[in-house]
């Protein structure tokens, strides 16, 4: 079995994400991925909800700001403090049950955590949809897992409906969330997928342009 799975993105519950409960589900369905992890930043009570109340498969998670930079912790139902070592951030992580992503390590503008990622963590995203600039970034955090022997992922990190599944990791699975846990860690997973389109990032500025208006 193979599970297809956006494991970044954000909703309202994030504050800067626009990406309502039902259009999570709607565009993940369409983008034919079969989970999706919400991981909104300092946040669980939305990933919490979305989990339990449907039927897609959710993994609920959470993005935490560590003292260093963002670190994304997969299925993980409490919350963990902000601004702690980002060794501490792990433990926390593994201590609630869940696995610790180094997120987009090296793109800039956004809290990265460059070399502060340990072999402590579960996995490095090595491909983030919105990363900036996209190529550079990716191919460190390739060098990075390679040289610290982790697992790659990729997630989208969209703040916004359509961009989900513009990147993907593809998992060695069966369907649930323990499992999908155990696959990534174990390495039975492949980051695929690319940056956000250049016709969707246009839309996606052109909302924040509005917004603004
Ligand atoms: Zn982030
Ligand atoms: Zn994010």
């Amino acid at each position: 079995m193979e599970v297809k799975a956006d494991l970044h993105v954000h909703t309202v519950y994030s504050n800067d994400s626009v990406i309502t409960p039902k259009e999570l589900v709607f565009y993940a369905r369409k983008r034919g991925l079969t989970a999706v992890a919400v991981t909104d930043h300092n946040q669980i009570e939305g990933a919490r909800k979305i989990a339990k109340e449907t039927d897609f498969l959710v993994i609920p998670g959470i993005e935490v700001s560590s003292l260093n930079g963002h670190i994304v912790g997969l299925n993980v139902e409490e919350l963990i403090p902000r601004k702690l070592s980002p060794q501490e951030t792990v433990d926390r992580i593994h201590q609630a049950g869940g696995i610790a992503v180094a997120c987009h390590p090296f793109v800039l503008f956004k809290g990265s955590i460059g070399k502060h990622v340990t072999a402590k963590f579960d996995a490095v995203e090595t491909i983030n949809s919105s990363a900036f600039p996209f190529r550079s970034s990716t191919e460190r955090a390739n060098e990075l897992a390679e040289r610290l022997r982790l697992p790659k992922v990729a997630g989208t990190d969209a703040h916004y409906g359509p961009v989900i599944g513009q990147a993907y990791t593809l998992i060695d699975a069966e369907p649930n969330v323990d499992s999908v846990l155990k696959a990534i860690i174990n390495g039975r997973c492949q980051p695929l997928g690319g940056p956000i389109s250049f016709p969707l990032r246009i839309q996606n500025q052109f909302r924040f342009f509005k917004k603004y208006l």
